[in-house]
């Protein structure tokens, strides 16, 4: 019986949920291509593992990776080589690649990954090891929450373990964000922020009567874009005004250019240098989007930076932005490991010459397959298309986090992206909080108009779980009538 064949048949309660979980895993982490012919796989008594990296040789140049876990059913975890001298993306013969969260004491499963080309890979059978190492010490994460819609992104420091919280989804999903911190003993956060004032974004901030993150997790510091419309619709982002007023956070407006050296607010880890890509309508940008503002492109894009290891986070920035962006920085320094997919992986963003000059090897779409009627595909095909051009591996947060495989409605993950600052790897993880469910009609909704301006409707919606709530506690009508 085959892992993919055990998984289905034991789709019976939370045991069943890894495994199935494990099965797809196996099939997809690769590449979401079938395995390419004529792929040589090392022999296993070539491999070897030196304390946390696994090291092999290769008879043609090729690309890889390593696939690992505690449990053999379960790899959930994909590693990549060091990012210096970009052999992370290199074809090369000799390979090494480090696993940052392996557990002393405890037998680690593993397999190579070898891709030849762009367009597909082949993987070892499962060897393992005993580790004599504990998990790599100052690792970066940066973790996209499972939130049903929108974005949500839980970043910790490396050396001082402070955390910093990027968005937070609608109002109704201050309380899966407020589990998922729970869960994993986040307490407090030194910065948080909301790209734009979309509520699907800014909205778990705030949370229906000021319960969001932002009262129950008090930032030191609140950032802010200048140059924004916030204009009489933007009542979310004026509640957030008054909030962090009242509950006395500081607020620090970030301007394109700003770095974590010119900026002391910006400072969340001597290690870890930041740059402000985009914060509020860039300077070049006459607005003409659907709202008359297009407010995705204000979002505040940043760029974190930590040893060799880059990447970016943008809200919903679409192609405007972007090439407000290519226009203000020099290619080289937009070059990323990890792209957080912009605009839920629309093709409004993500232009070609975007994912061109990011070249990011992982990335990841925070999005459900019930945000789009089951066809999560189908919406960010084209977003995909231009990722997987380049070779990037691409996660969503949903039953199969690739690209590729079968879907359905059901596990849901949180994907974090780790870095010691040479190394770097994904780690897929079971939610265990609740999330908003969007219904089939809300879905339609979204569907029939590209930039979902009816996403959060203030007229009724059969069937809409939840989201009827934004209606009745949303005090002025207008209340986030126009947001995604
Ligand atoms: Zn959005």
């Amino acid at each position: 019986m085959t892992l993919l064949e055990r998984g289905i048949r034991s789709f019976i309660g939370r045991a069943a949920v890894v495994s199935v979980t494990a099965a797809l895993l196996l099939l997809g982490a690769c590449s979401s291509k079938a395995p390419v012919e004529g792929v040589i796989l090392p022999p296993s008594d070539s491999i070897s593992v030196v304390d946390r990296s696994v090291l092999w040789h290769t008879d043609e140049p090729a690309r890889g990776l390593v696939r690992y876990g505690l449990d053999r059913g379960h790899l959930d975890h994909v590693a990549y080589p060091a990012a210096a001298a970009r052999e992370d993306r290199s074809f090369v013969k000799e390979h090494r690649v480090t696993l940052l969260d392996v557990q002393a004491g405890r037998t680690i499963y593993y397999q190579v990954g070898v891709e030849t080309s762009l367009s597909g890979c082949r993987f070892t059978a499962i060897d393992s090891f005993v580790s004599q190492l504990g998990p790599a010490p100052g690792v970066l994460t940066s973790t996209m929450v499972h939130i049903g819609f929108g974005d949500a992104h839980v970043l910790t420091m490396p050396t001082n373990g402070r955390h910093v919280l990027i968005d937070a989804g609608t109002r109704e999903a201050a309380v899966s964000v407020r589990q998922y911190l729970l869960e994993h003993g986040i307490d407090a956060f030194s910065g948080m922020l909301a790209t734009h004032v979309h509520i699907d974004h800014i909205g778990g901030i705030l949370g229906y009567d000021r319960g969001g993150i932002l009262a129950s997790h008090p930032p030191s510091i609140f950032y802010d874009s200048a140059r924004k419309d916030v204009g009489s619709e933007k009542y979310a982002y004026s509640e957030v005004q008054s909030m962090i007023a009242e509950e006395n956070v500081d607020e620090a407006v970030l301007h394109r250019f700003d770095t974590s050296s010119s900026v002391a607010a910006l400072q969340w880890d001597p290690e870890v240098e930041v740059t402000v890509l985009n914060s509020g309508t860039p300077d070049d940008y006459v607005p003409d989007g659907y709202e008359g503002t297009d407010i995705n492109n204000e979002s505040i894009v940043l760029l974190i930076a930590y040893g060799d290891v880059r990447f970016v986070i943008g809200g919903d920035a679409e192609q405007e932005a972007e090439a407000s962006m290519l226009a203000a920085f020099a290619p080289a320094d937009l070059e990323v490991q990890y792209y957080k997919v912009q605009h839920h992986g629309l093709s409004d963003a993500s232009s070609t010459a975007w994912v061109n000059t990011l070249r990011p090897r992982v990335a990841f779409i925070p999005n459900t397959a019930w945000s789009w009627d089951g066809d999560l595909d189908g919406a960010i095909s084209q977003t995909t298309g231009r990722l997987e051009a380049i070779g990037a591996q691409i996660y969503v947060i949903d039953d199969v986090p690739m690209i590729g495989e079968p879907r359905s409605m059901g596990i849901q993950h949180n994907i974090t992206f780790a870095t010691d600052g040479v190394s770097y790897e994904v780690r897929v993880e079971t939610a265990q909080q609740t999330a908003p469910h969007k219904m089939a009609s809300t879905a339609s909704c979204v569907r029939g108009d590209p930039d979902l301006q009816n996403l959060f409707p203030l007229h009724d919606h059969e069937g809409d779980s939840g989201l009827d709530r934004v209606k009745t506690d949303s005090p002025p009508p207008t209340a986030d009538s126009s947001q995604e």
